[in-house]
């Protein structure tokens, strides 16, 4: 009789491929299968099979072959037997694959490192939330015409490491412009191998997303110089983490366990049947919104989530990682990746988004979301509270926050404002987003953000939500959206063109919410953008410098933040708080009025102005004395000083 998948023999040793020159260890864990061939070709597709061996069947469900000799850049699958029916399969833990990740392939992944990488590592990190994060895509950054790099390297992993590139008007794009804004980090959508894009034919014009795995533990092979190769691919991939990090920046990979791109055709479903996604009856559960759920409850599919970010830190130096729909992953699993990413590499940032994206089997209390984030030991999640607050909701286009027309959203901010974590003067009860309290239970587990690769951009959604307004208005807007999220309690995090709003226009006054299969030229930055909009991204570039050189706005536990924010009571329309220490007191105000709020303090009182409505900067850009005067729709940030007399 056939055993059930959960009854599978767990395997706790390596998996995958052992090179050496001299010979080659091939190990898979395939339980259910009643007899496996190694297959090794010439090339990674065609007709082109060196031969075809038995894999002998070892231990705990695995199956073993090893090959004399150097089978270096030889690729391979294996054939699975179950009663009538032959698979072949690539192998779910290749390092390497050929075009499209049919083939999986040997590889020294030595000869793969860049010159010096063996001493490359990301930026210093003391805590999560020092970290400033900006949303990359690989082929957004590097596509449009304004970008001016080199031409054969437009949407590859080498464009992103490019330097000297220029728009049209003269201003820094890709890794420069990057590098300029300042931030700490970047998270990379997909690189890892997907499904969506025919890597034969990148001369086409084809554009996704990639959020349809295919092999995790390859690079997708179209942003390569020559995905028929595996090894390029590999070595171009590090070539651009080592570019990042010798700029100083962080790189965060976002990683999309929940699903794979389909279940029938995956490397998981044909190596262990029905083990690795969750199936209710006949039916595969749908936790991701993408037709199916892995099932990360099980030890081995734990284990396979479990070794394959540890291979992506130790080989590739990852700084941390951003998971897509957390909520499928159960607590237990989770609790293990942060324990265990965080004893190879301390400062580790584990962010993802805490909910699912369709119901899913596992049941509420098991799930990594955000009800459930004070039982996980600071893995961060997404603040979908501070981003419907500030703008309004993302599931109507023209709901507005506090920026863009609901100034009654000001008492609400307060909960965003000291990063969802407890605070007396919060008014949890009267919360109108995320019920039952504080989710939080520090900033640090907090993501604050307005936009990312979902949803509106944040200057369509104002387009779209503030139509009768003016295009100067709208830009106040998104000042004000700026400045409360750089000073409010959390890892602060936008999409990438934000500093210079950016749009996915399709036509005349349609904006794109959800552009994963649209054209490259909806999604591409449009650096000339960053001339039109130049004041807006120097705002940027003075909250981020702002906030770097101000360790109170990056307070990482929630007793600090009650220690030192105190909010001042307000009419509706205005949030008006100080953060105190020995060292400096700070003032922000968000005024999402249309009147004038007035500040007075003694004659003797100076407040240094350092953000207003209009600029934003690390250095001072003017003083009053004794009283300050905030107007309508504009923040201001100062340093309250005794004037000397
Ligand atoms: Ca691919």
């Amino acid at each position: 009789m056939k055993q059930k998948p959960e009854k599978y023999p767990m395997y706790t040793g390596a998996l995958g491929v052992q090179y050496t020159a001299a010979k080659t260890i091939f190990r898979l864990w395939a339980p259910a299968a009643d007899r496996v061939l190694l297959q090794l070709y010439e090339e990674g597709n065609g007709d082109c099979l060196i031969r075809s061996v038995a894999m002998e069947k070892a231990e705990e469900g695995t199956w073993v072959n090893v090959q004399s000799g150097d089978l270096k850049g030889i690729y391979y699958t294996y054939l699975l037997t179950y009663g009538e029916d032959v698979l072949e399969s690539a192998d779910p833990y290749a390092a390497a694959a050929g075009v499209n990740g049919v083939r999986s392939m040997v590889v020294d992944l030595k000869e793969t490192d860049p010159k010096g990488f063996e001493k490359d590592h990301g930026p210093k990190l003391n805590k999560p939330t020092d970290a400033i994060i900006c949303e990359l895509s690989i082929r957004d950054t590097t596509e449009h015409p304004s970008w001016g790099g080199t031409e054969k390297k437009r949407g590859k992993f080498l464009g992103m490491v490019e330097t000297g590139t220029k728009s049209f008007e003269g201003n820094a794009t890709g890794l420069d412009y990057i590098k300029d804004l300042g931030v700490t980090h970047v998270q990379l959508m997909p690189i890892y191998d997907f499904c969506s894009i025919d890597e034969s034919r990148t001369d086409k014009d084809q554009y996704n997303w990639g959020y349809d795995p295919l092999n995790y533990n390859v690079p997708e092979g179209s942003y390569s110089s020559n995905p028929f190769r595996g090894e390029v691919r590999i070595r171009e991939c590090k070539e651009m983490i080592a570019a990042y990090h010798r700029a100083g920046i962080g790189v965060v990979m976002d990683v999309v366990y929940n699903h794979t791109f389909d279940v029938k055709n995956s490397c998981l479903q044909k190596t262990a049947p029905d083990y690795f996604y969750r199936k209710k009856n006949t039916v595969y559960t749908n936790g991701s919104g993408c037709g199916n759920e892995l099932a990360t409850e099980r030890p081995m599919v734990r284990k396979y989530i479990l070794d394959s970010l540890k291979y992506w830190v130790t080989e590739y130096h990852v700084d941390g990682f951003r998971f897509d729909l957390m909520g499928v992953f159960d607590l237990e699993t989770l609790q293990q990746i942060q324990q265990e990413l965080r004893e190879i590499h301390p400062e580790i940032l584990l962010y993802g988004e805490g909910w699912t994206g369709g119901e899913s089997l596992l049941p509420e209390e098991q799930r990594a979301v955000k009800g459930n984030a004070q039982l996980l030991n600071h893995v961060a999640m997404f603040s979908d509270d501070i981003r419907d607050t500030i703008k309004g909701s993302v599931f109507s286009q023209e709901a507005a926050g506090l920026v863009n027309g609901r100034p009654e959203n000001s008492r609400p901010l307060r909960y965003s404002i000291v990063g969802a974590a407890k605070h007396s003067q919060v008014d949890y009860a009267g919360y109108v987003f995320t019920q039952g309290g504080a989710w939080a239970g520090d900033p640090c587990d907090t993501v604050n953000y307005v936009s990312c690769h979902d949803n509106l951009t944040l200057w369509d959604k104002l387009q779209v939500s503030m139509k009768e307004k003016t295009k100067e208005e709208r830009m106040a807007a998104n000042r004000q959206a700026a400045a409360v999220v750089f000073t409010s309690q959390g890892i602060p995090f936008f999409l990438s063109g934000e500093d210079f709003a950016r749009s996915k226009e399709i036509k005349n006054g349609v904006f794109a919410e959800n552009s994963y299969n649209l054209s490259a030229q909806i999604n591409a930055m449009d650096y000339g953008r960053l001339h039109e909009f130049a004041s807006l991204h120097a705002y940027y570039k003075g909250l981020i410098a702002f906030r770097k050189k101000h360790p109170l706005l990056r307070l990482d536990r929630a007793e600090d933040v009650q220690k030192h924010l105190q909010f001042t009571d307000t009419p509706e329309g205005i949030i008006h708080f100080e953060l105190a220490n020995q060292n400096e007191r700070i003032l922000v105000v968000h005024n999402a009025g249309d009147q004038e709020y007035e500040i007075t303090q003694k004659e003797s009182t100076r407040f240094d102005v350092y953000v207003d409505g209009v600029r934003a900067s690390a250095e001072c850009l003017y003083t009053w004395h004794g009283t300050c005067l905030v107007k309508g729709h504009t923040s201001m940030v100062a340093l309250v000083k005794k004037a000397k007399k």
